[in-house]
């Protein structure tokens, strides 16, 4: 295989950490009071391979929000269930171009979410899991994000009420979608099960190991569990290459060349498939929401590993 080896990955590791913390600029989310309070000078970067191999430099086991992040990995539950072609016909596949909350977008396309990566898409998404009531279906969602990190992950309280006080927006926009026919469960019971699921705590390296299962197929490279269908990643993949920095995934892809999937809480996961996942957590934001020391961390370390997809 062609997977870089264990130390020439820590020494990527370590490069890119020296490297971010001299990066400046971005300010924490604060549309999520909670949010704001997190410590700006966190920084952690965190990489798993196929074979299970975990590196990681900085503060890599302190938990944060995942936040969008979960959207990634919620969207393969679904993906499973339903399939792909239903999944195309409730929610969509295409950039919005538009903030990851928008309305307009929505408006401009007949009522439809448009992909599972906006917060529209990604509400719908949570609308299709199964179950009878809220505890069934978020024991089903539970269950999915649970073996994709290989552990129980827990809610953070803290966030959890912080974001359920502060989501109007996000009841608006299922509301809307509802009424145009592309809901597919009661609007307030998704929205809160949607806002519990952006409240999980993960950890930088926690996140790499879930990015890792995309590495790997489908199946987690610790535990060996498949995880998600072999023919559910590359969508999956391909949805993250469009959409997973939000507007500005343009950028992102010019540059790292990776599909990857950032969080308002600083985190961001970029999957190498066939080797490995690369985690990085710093809470500072650039105006689209995506980190922006843990970008330039991901970045160096992609250049380092010869890593982008593109390159032949
Ligand atoms: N929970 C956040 C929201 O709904 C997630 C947004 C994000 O991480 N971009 O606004």
């Amino acid at each position: 295989d062609n997977i870089p080896s264990k130390e020439q990955i820590q020494t990527a590791l370590d490069n890119a950490y020296a490297f971010a913390k001299t990066v400046q600029g971005g300010k924490n989310a604060s549309y999520i009071p909670a949010l704001a309070q997190v410590p700006s000078d966190l920084l952690a970067i965190a990489a798993v391979t196929v074979n299970g191999d975990v590196l990681t430099a900085g503060s890599a086991d302190r938990p944060f929000a995942i936040e969008s992040i979960s959207k990634a990995f919620n969207l393969a539950y679904v993906m499973d269930l339903i399939g792909m072609k239903q999944l195309r016909t409730k929610i969509g596949a295409d950039p919005t171009g538009e903030p990851f909350n928008s309305v307009m977008a929505i408006e401009l396309h007949g009522g439809k979410p448009l992909n599972p990566l906006v917060n529209a898409g990604a509400m719908a998404t949570v609308s299709l899991v199964n179950g009878a009531d809220a505890d069934e279906i978020w024991a089903n969602m539970m269950n999915n994000f649970n073996s994709f990190a290989n552990t129980a992950l827990t809610v953070n309280q803290e966030i959890y009420k912080s974001e359920s006080a502060t989501n109007q927006h996000n009841r608006g926009i299922a509301w809307l979608l509802d009424s145009y026919g592309y809901f597919y469960n009661t609007p307030p019971m998704i929205v809160d099960l949607y806002t519990r699921m952006c409240s999980l705590n993960i950890t930088t390296a926690q996140l790499a190991l879930m990015g890792s299962c995309y590495a790997n197929g489908g199946v987690n490279p610790v535990s060996k569990k498949r995880v998600v269908k072999e023919e559910n990643v590359p969508p999956i993949l391909a949805e993250m290459c469009m959409s997973g920095l939000y507007d500005s995934t343009g950028d992102w892809m010019y540059k790292a060349g990776l599909p990857a999937k950032s969080g308002v809480g600083g985190g961001l996961v970029a999957v190498s498939p066939g080797k490995m996942a690369l985690a990085a957590f710093s809470p500072p934001l650039d105006p689209a929401g995506n980190t922006v020391r843990g970008q330039a961390a991901l970045q160096s370390i992609i250049k380092e590993l010869n890593l982008n997809l593109f390159r032949s």
